[in-house]
Order: C-alpha cells, then sequence, then structure tokens
C-alpha cells in the first residue's frame, strides 16, 4: 500500500465491506461500523466528503465508484486524492432523479402553453362566429337602426379579441422566457455533467464520449487521429511538500495549459482521474501527435510555477506521456490502453518525456 500521511497506514489487506468485523450494528450502524472501519485502514480523514463517498461505497450505492474503490484497496491503496476525484466523477453526473425533474417541468411548461393557445383559439372562434353573424344580417334588409346595432355588435366582438390577443401575447411571451430558462438550465446540467468539477476539462464520461465521437469521425473520415495519456511526475511529492490545495492548483494549470493548446487544433482534454490526463488529437497521427504533446511537455516543464499567493517558487512540474494511433475497430478504451503502456515505458525511461506506442 501507499504511504499515506494520516493517523494509521494500514499494512494488512484492505477488507471488503462485507467482511469489515467490527462489533455488529444493524442497519445503518452496521454501515457506520463500516465506514469507521475503512477510515481506520485507510487513514483517511474523517471529513464529510470522505464520509460521503465511503457511505455510498458500503451501501454499494454506485457500482462504478464500488469498482474503482475494490480495485484501489486491491491495490496500490485508496488516496483522499483518488477518493475526491471519484467523487467528483459521482457528483458531475446527474441523477436520474434530477433528469426526470427536468423533464417534468418541461411537460407541464408544454401543457400550460397548450391550455392558453386553446384558450386564444376559443376567444378567435368568438370573433369568428361574431362576424359571420354580423356578415349574414349585412345580407338582409337594412336600414340605419340595424347598421348601427350591427356596427356596434362588431366594434364589442373586435375589443374582446383585441383583449383577448393581448393576453395571449403576454402569456406567449412569459411561456417563451419560461422555456428559454429551462432550455439554459438543461444545457448546464449537461455540460456539469460530462465537465470535471475540479478542473473544468472534460470528465471521464465526457471523454469516452469525445474520444469515441473522434473515432467515428475518424472512421468516416479516412483520417488520422491519435491520443495522449499524460500523467504528472512526481505529483505525490508536490502535494506532500505544497499542500493538497497547491496540488489542486497544479492541476487545474495543467489542465489549461492542455487545453489552451490542444484545443486550438480541434482536440480536446479530459481528466482520466487524479492527475491523469487525455488529449484527443483528431487529424495526427502517433509521431506527429508525439511531437505536439513534447513541445507541450517542454514549454511546462521550462516554467518555474509561483504561489499566487506570495510568489514563492515552487519548482518546475513536469509530465510524461504515452501516445498511440487509433487503429479501424479499436474501441475507445483500447486506444487509452495502449498511449497508457507507452506512458508507462515514458515513466520507466526517466521521466518527463512523450513515448509513442509501438505496439
Ligand atoms: P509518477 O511520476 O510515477 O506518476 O508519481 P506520482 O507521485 O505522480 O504518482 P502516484 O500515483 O504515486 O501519486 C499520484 C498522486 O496524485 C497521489 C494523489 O494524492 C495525487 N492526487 C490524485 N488526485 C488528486 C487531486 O484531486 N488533488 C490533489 N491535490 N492530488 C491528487
Ligand atoms: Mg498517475
Ligand atoms: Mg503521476
Amino acid at each position: 500500500m501507499q504511504h499515506q500521511p494520516g493517523p494509521m497506514i494500514a499494512e494488512a489487506p484492505a477488507p471488503t465491506p462485507a467482511d469489515v468485523n467490527f462489533p455488529p450494528g444493524s442497519g445503518p450502524m452496521a454501515w457506520f461500523d463500516q465506514v469507521r472501519a475503512l477510515l481506520i485502514r485507510t487513514g483517511l480523514p474523517p471529513e464529510p466528503a470522505v464520509y460521503d463517498v465511503l457511505w455510498r461505497y458500503v451501501r454499494d450505492e454506485d457500482h462504478d465508484l464500488s469498482l474503482a474503490i475494490d480495485r484501489a484497496l486491491a491495490g496500490d491503496g485508496l488516496t483522499l486524492g483518488d477518493l475526491l476525484s471519484l467523487r467528483e466523477t459521482l457528483l458531475g453526473q446527474m441523477s436520474e432523479a434530477q433528469v426526470n425533474q427536468l423533464i417534468a417541468e418541461a411537460h407541464g411548461q408544454a401543457e400550460a402553453l397548450t391550455r392558453r393557445i386553446e384558450t386564444g383559439q376559443t376567444d378567435l372562434a368568438d370573433y369568428g362566429r361574431a362576424i359571420a353573424d354580423g356578415g349574414e344580417r349585412l345580407a338582409g334588409p337594412m336600414d340605419a337602426t340595424v347598421l348601427a346595432g350591427l356596427l356596434e355588435q362588431l366594434g364589442a366582438a373586435t375589443a374582446t379579441m383585441q383583449a383577448a390577443n393581448a393576453r395571449l401575447i403576454d402569456e406567449l411571451e412569459q411561456a417563451a422566457g419560461e422555456s428559454r430558462a429551462l432550455a439554459d438550465r438543461l444545457m448546464q446540467a449537461e455540460r456539469a455533467a460530462i465537465t470535471d468539477a475540479l478542473t473544468g476539462v472534460l470528465n471521464r464520461r465526457g471523454l469516452m464520449m469525445a474520444v469515441e465521437r473522434a473515432q467515428a469521425e475518424a472512421g468516416a473520415t479516412g483520417t488520422p487521429l491519435a491520443l495522449a495519456v499524460v500523467d504528472i511526475d512526481h505529483f505525490k511529492r508536490f502535494n506532500d511538500r505544497f499542500g493538497h490545495a497547491m496540488g489542486d492548483d497544479v492541476l487545474r494549470f495543467v489542465a489549461r495549459h492542455l487545453a489552451d493548446r490542444l484545443e486550438a487544433g480541434g482536440g480536446s482534454v479530459g481528466r482520466l482521474g487524479g492527475e491523469e490526463f487525455v488529449g484527443v488529437i483528431p487529424g495526427a497521427t502517433a509521431q506527429t501527435a508525439a511531437g505536439r504533446i513534447d513541445r507541450i511537455r517542454a514549454e511546462l516543464a521550462g516554467q518555474v510555477l509561483r504561489s499566487a499567493v506570495d510568489g514563492s517558487s515552487m519548482g518546475r512540474i513536469s509530465f510524461s506521456a504515452g501516445v498511440a494511433e487509433h487503429r479501424a475497430g479499436q474501441a475507445a478504451d483500447q486506444l487509452i490502453e495502449r498511449a497508457d503502456g507507452a506512458l508507462y515505458t515514458a515513466k520507466r525511461l526517466g521521466r518527463d518525456r512523450v513515448v509513442p506506442d509501438r505496439g
């Protein structure tokens, strides 16, 4: 298990929720016992965010979350960073209940609008009848009194119609405003569901969608497509030295650094998790993409990072990257896996470098 600052370091294999052995509580207390055991085992701080994720884990509320935590516990251990980024992924996704509520609101608005238009139609039908009636009477015997009565009747119908029209216009304007607000909220919710809350680049879900879209386009147009997995070097050391909050600033900085450079060329950037990012680079072969990523790497590694608070130096940071080129018929995660293999080589060769996949 990885070194983890905290009250205790667990050496024994991490337990699964089912076999944590604590004084047996029942119902929620049993879950509480399991969360407590996990906190002790992992040395994670008992903060609300941590508790929240572990609570969902012991209750097995989210399959992806449980799987990721099981893996971390069985492997290198569950770090605070891992856990917080899992939480972001989880909360970034719109729940089914939220989607249903938005849909229900949209339905409600559509129904209200329909009712308003129906009212307008009734008014219009009344007006039509008054005019038709007037028309019939015009065809009959006519004198000044009949004509005056007829004009009065038509005048009244027109006034009613004008009032109804004005009301309908107001209501239509209001309905249009409400629809716009709802559409804005839907768009915001959609964006939040694919955005990494910490860095603002795509989250894992958005990233997978972007990779799949780029693959489909590469297939359709016969153009190459490359993908880079980027991992910050010795990031744990940085966190240990400057604190987690400063580490978060670095994650934001690196995400922006990548996004500014890759998005300009039609590419996209996502956070795979922790301190790992993916660049999707349409139109590039593995070789050209490796060249581009390497320039981006050199630019980052050449800068000294300074604290925005007091200007003190935090030294330089670098990343390693592996680059792979899309092959027809390969799934998004296979492409990522190949780039990840090349990243592993880059780390092994000494970090601060970019390695294209040779497979
Ligand atoms: P390497 O060069 O081999 O990649 O070393 P490393 O230290 O970067 O890699 P390692 O996997 O050992 O550690 C990754 C670190 O990233 C540990 C974890 O605390 C940190 N981390 C993960 N997510 C976050 C986060 O959201 N914020 C902060 N500040 N740190 C995070
Ligand atoms: Mg990593
Ligand atoms: Mg790293």
